[in-house]
C-alpha cells in the first residue's frame, strides 16, 4: 500500500515540487494497474484500502476517458468471473529494443506486458549511435508496420549503460564509443512520431519483473550479469533511482580479490574485472581457449568445458560476495538474476550459496533467489512497458488531468 509519504520518497529530485498534486485516485490506480500489482476492482480497492464504489467510480472515468480498458473475465481462482483492468486501448502497443554489444532483441510490447513479434537481429554498438539507431530503426519500422501504426503508442529503448532518464541519454558509458551525451529519446521520437522511453538495461529488467510478480513481492534486486553487471533494485513497488540516478551500478564495486586490474570504468579492482562476461572472455583467452563473447562463455559451459565452468563458477561467487553486502543491508523478498551468465547453473548455484554463506539467516530467511522471469526479452518488455506509461502519461496531460504524476513516476520519466 502506497502512501502519499511513501511516494515522496522514492521520486526523483527534479520532480519533486510536482509530487504534491499526484494523489488523485486516478492516478493511484493508473499506477498500480500500470506496474501490474493490480489488475481487478477487488484487487485494487484491496491495495488502496478504498471503498469499492470510490475505486469503481475512479476506474469508470478512466474508461470513459480511454485511458483504461476492461478486458474477458479473470476466473481462475473459481469465483466469481471478473473484469481485468489494462492500460490504454485494446490494441495498442509500443515497438521496444534491448540492445546488447552485438544484438539488439526487438518486438512489439502489449499493455501489461505481453509480447508479439519477437526477433533477435544484428546491432553493432560501436558503429556509434546514428548508424546503430538507423539500422535498429529500421527493424523496429518493421515491427511496427506488421501491426499497423495507427495504434503504436511508444518506442522504448533498454541501454547497456548508465542512462539519464530525464534528459534520455546515454550517460558516460564504458562501452559505448561514441554514445556519451547522445539524445537517444529525442532521436527516436523524431524517428517515430510517437513518445520514446530509454534507460538502463537492468533497471528496465526490474520494471519488467514487476509485470509478473505477486502484488506482496514488492521489493527485490534484479541482477543484469553479462559483459558488464548491473542492478535494478525495486522498493516498495518502484523502481529506486537513486539520487543521481546510478543507484545498482554494482559493477564498479571494488573487491580485494581484483587487485589493481584497470577497469572500464578507469578505475581498478572492480568487481567487473573478475565477474563480468567481459572479464571472463579475457581470463579464458589467456588460457587459450578461441572465444570472442560472453555468448562463447556460455557455449564452452553448457559443452562442459572445465576451464570455463571454474571460471563461472568463481565469478559466481565474487558476484555473491557484493551482493551479499546489499542483500544484508536492504533485506529484499528476492533476488533475481538475468543476462546471460544467469542461464548458467554453475553461475547461479555459485551466486545463491555465496548469498546464504554471507548474509545474516534473519535476511536469507525468506530470501528468494531465482532467475529473472522473462528471460531473454525481460529488458525489452521493460523498455515498451516504460514507453507505453509515459505515451500514457501524455494522453493524460492532454486530458488536462492531474493523474499524470503517478504513471510518469512509476515509469521514472518524465
Ligand atoms: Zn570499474
Amino acid at each position: 500500500m502506497m502512501d502519499e509519504d511513501s511516494l515522496h520518497t522514492f521520486e526523483i529530485s527534479p520532480m519533486r515540487h510536482r509530487r504534491s498534486t499526484a494523489t488523485t485516485m486516478e492516478a493511484r490506480v493508473l499506477e498500480l494497474i500500470a506496474s501490474g500489482q493490480a489488475t481487478t476492482r477487488t484487487e485494487l480497492a484491496r491495495e488502496l484500502a478504498a471503498p469499492a464504489s470510490t475505486v469503481s467510480l475512479a476506474v469508470g472515468q478512466l474508461v470513459d476517458r480511454g485511458l483504461v480498458a476492461e478486458y474477458g473475465t479473470q476466473a481462475s481462482t473459481g469465483g466469481r468471473p471478473r473484469k481485468t483492468l489494462r492500460l490504454g486501448g485494446v490494441d495498442e502497443f509500443a515497438i521496444a529494443a534491448d540492445l546488447g554489444g552485438r544484438h539488439a532483441r526487438i518486438g512489439a510490447v502489449l499493455p501489461g506486458g505481453a509480447v508479439a513479434d519477437v526477433s533477435t537481429v544484428a546491432f553493432d554498438i560501436s558503429s556509434g549511435p546514428e548508424r546503430a539507431l538507423a539500422a535498429l530503426a529500421d527493424a523496429l519500422t518493421a515491427v511496427a508496420d506488421a501491426r499497423g501504426t495507427g495504434t503504436l503508442r511508444g518506442v522504448g529503448v533498454a541501454l547497456p549503460g548508465p542512462v539519464n532518464v530525464e534528459e534520455g541519454k546515454v550517460d558516460r558509458p564504458s562501452r559505448m564509443p561514441g554514445w556519451n551525451g547522445f539524445p537517444v529519446a529525442s532521436w527516436l521520437e523524431e524517428r517515430f512520431g510517437v513518445t520514446a522511453a530509454v534507460d538502463n538495461d537492468a533497471n528496465c529488467m526490474a520494471l519488467a519483473e514487476l509485470t509478473v510478480q505477486p502484488s506482496d513481492r514488492r521489493q527485490f534486486i534484479m541482477v543484469k550479469a553479462g559483459s558488464a553487471i548491473g542492478a535494478g533494485i525495486v522498493v516498495d513497488g518502484h523502481l529506486y533511482r537513486g539520487a543521481t540516478g546510478a543507484a545498482g551500478d554494482i559493477t564498479h564495486v571494488r573487491i580485494d580479490a581484483a587487485g589493481d586490474a584497470p577497469c572500464s570504468c578507469g578505475n581498478t579492482g572492480c568487481l567487473e574485472t573478475l565477474a563480468s562476461g567481459a572479464a571472463l572472455v579475457g581470463t579464458l583467452q589467456s588460457q587459450g581457449l578461441a572465444l570472442e563473447s560472453s555468448e562463447d562463455v556460455a557455449r564452452l559451459v553448457s559443452e562442459g568445458d572445465p576451464r570455463a565452468t571454474q571460471a563461472v563458477r568463481r565469478a559466481g561467487k565474487y558476484l555473491g560476495e557484493v551482493l551479499s553486502a546489499n542483500v544484508n543491508f536492504f533485506n529484499p523478498d528476492a533476488v533475481y538474476l538475468g543476462g546471460i551468465l544467469s542461464t548458467l547453473d554453475p553461475f547461479v548455484a555459485a551466486v545463491r550459496s555465496q548469498l546464504y554463506e554471507g548474509c545474516h539467516p534473519l535476511v536469507t530467511e525468506h530470501l528468494t533467489i531465482a532467475r529473472a522471469s522473462l528471460g531473454a526479452d525481460a529488458g525489452m518488455i521493460g523498455a515498451g512497458v516504460s514507453a507505453l506509461g509515459f505515451a500514457l502519461t501524455r494522453a493524460l496531460q492532454s486530458a488536462n488531468s492531474s493523474a499524470s504524476n503517478a504513471v510518469r513516476d512509476h515509469a521514472g520519466i518524465r
